[in-house]
């Protein structure tokens, strides 16, 4: 029997044709990094399970045994995690339930640090059913990560947690009979419902079939302009090529020299503003990158949920004359990163010369928190902040334009659009799976290839800062 569950139901709202390859089963194999997020919601539940000790946990019992519990336990009046509830062809695992005089209090727990628009519906649809089966739902929760926890010893549950009342947003969803029914009717549908590329491809999350319909989009496509506004716009009006944009749209400076890159097929320079960017440089330059990892429950002390946590840098020191030093930090072992790695950044990082980085955002945030938790580096983290300057400047102006970067000023587009290098050959080629390799061989081992891990880590980081040093070399010859 095909059943509409809560996470089919959240599909639905976002695209008929994701619903139904989800229901058939059809979506890409997930990732490492999809299972990691999966693991971070269930450790933040364990720990809210601490709050309610006296409920029922059904977790771990199938399907038939969990529905013949829940109705005893309901019965009993128990605090239950993890009911479930099905009536005609709608089923639901409700994260908890709470018994009152008034009916049943419902609580979703969600590993996010704030309430997110989704998990309304998300709620709205387990109220319907339960309701369906003859519970009278009173009031809705939503339990979330409180972003300004710091651990300190033991978790604190009632600290790390935070339970917000949703009660009356969720009472204002009331089509949910007609959008089951509607959903249903894909579900059964022989063929996969028609491509619509629009802004839900995104909304509320990214959908996991992106890169099959993406894929259809002419190779220069709007979706690579800057301003997502114009560019859904044109999509909807079926213009897909940037070729194909009519006189008169409202388009940004940078769409502009993008439509110029493509019509010519050739570089777009700024070479006066490219020339500005290399004179304003300080040597010797400091390439430096991050790789960090985080977790929904912080691991470690002076940490909090989702805290960016740095275990690896890689640095090249060029002089003027272009000479090169390597210098690099991989953290060992299942501790805390960061105290080695400042101890070393510490050393490394003395000098005068500039700081080079690609988008400074990330590094400047990760370097604050860290004079933040260990005060006795606020100095020296504060000057080397002082002395970063951002290589993705000049791409982010568009002074450099490649077609190939595809709207994007990404290093990981603009390395091979400026030098012809790409992180394609490397075994990890991507920030996030370095961050869960990482995680998985070091902080929480379950990957047994740790060496070969480590190899390809160092190689990740080293081509992020190497390549930076190409990057300039190239912008030079430019001049
Ligand atoms: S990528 Fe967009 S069109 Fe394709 S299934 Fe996902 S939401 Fe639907």
């Amino acid at each position: 029997m095909t059943l509409l569950t809560k996470s089919k139901y959240l599909n639905g709202l976002q695209c008929h044709r994701l619903l139904w390859h989800a229901n058939k089963k059809l979506l890409p194999e997930i990732t490492l990094s999809d299972e990691h997020k999966f693991s971070q919601g269930y450790e933040f539940e364990e720990y809210v399970k601490k709050l309610y000790p006296d409920a029922k946990d059904l977790k771990g019992l199938d399907f038939k045994e969990n529905l013949i519990k829940t109705k005893q336990l309901i019965e009993q009046s128990n605090t239950i995690f993890e009911a479930s509830f099905m009536i005609d062809d709608l089923f639901v695992r409700s994260d908890l339930i709470i018994p009152t005089k008034e009916g049943w209090d419902l609580y979703e727990i969600k590993s996010t640090s704030k309430a997110k628009p989704p998990h309304i519906p998300d709620l709205a649809f387990q109220k319907h059913v339960i309701e369906k089966c003859g519970l009278k739902i009173n009031k809705c929760f939503l339990i979330y990560l409180n972003k300004d926890y710091v651990k300190n010893g033991e978790i604190n549950s009632k600290e790390l947690a935070i339970v917000e009342e949703v009660t009356e947003k969720v009472s204002l969803i009331n089509d949910i009979e007609e959008k089951s029914k509607l959903f249903m009717d894909v579900i059964n549908q022989d063929k996969s419902p028609e491509m619509h590329i629009s802004m839900y491809c995104n909304k509320p999350y990214d959908c996991p079939l992106k890169k099959n319909c993406w894929a259809t989009l002419p190779e220069n496509n709007v979706l690579q302009l800057t301003n997502w506004r114009v560019y859904w716009k044109l999509l909807e009006e079926g213009i897909k090529d940037l070729e194909d944009i009519p006189q008169g749209t409202k388009l940004s400076e940078k769409d502009k020299i993008m439509i110029e890159a493509v019509k010519t097929n050739k570089v777009q320079v700024n070479k006066e503003k490219a020339r500005l960017f290399l004179d304003d440089l300080n040597y010797p330059l400091f390439h430096f990158d991050f790789e960090t990892f985080d977790t929904a429950v912080p691991i470690f002390d002076k940490s909090g949920p989702y805290q960016k946590m740095p275990f690896q840098y890689s640095l090249h020191i060029e002089q003027e004359d272009g000479a090169i030093e390597h210098k690099e930090f991989l953290a060992e072992g299942t501790k805390d990163p960061r105290f080695k790695l400042l101890d070393q950044m510490k050393t490394d990082l003395e000098g005068t010369g500039d700081i080079i980085v690609f988008n400074k955002s990330f590094e400047i945030s990760v370097m604050k928190k860290l004079a933040e938790d260990f005060p006795e580096h606020k100095d020296w983290l504060e000057q080397a902040i002082n002395r970063i300057v951002d290589l993705a400047d000049p791409f982010r102006a568009f002074d450099y334009y490649n077609k190939s970067q595809k709207g994007s000023y990404s290093i990981k587009k603009v390395l091979p659009a400026i030098t012809g290098k790409s992180y394609s050959e490397l075994e990890i080629n991507n920030g996030s799976d370095a961050s869960m390799l990482y995680f998985y061989s070091h902080i929480k081992p379950k990957l047994e290839n740790k060496e070969e891990i480590r190899k390809n880590l160092l190689k990740y980081c080293g081509l992020d800062t190497e390549g930076m040093v190409w990057i300039i070399k190239k912008l030079k010859k430019i001049n």
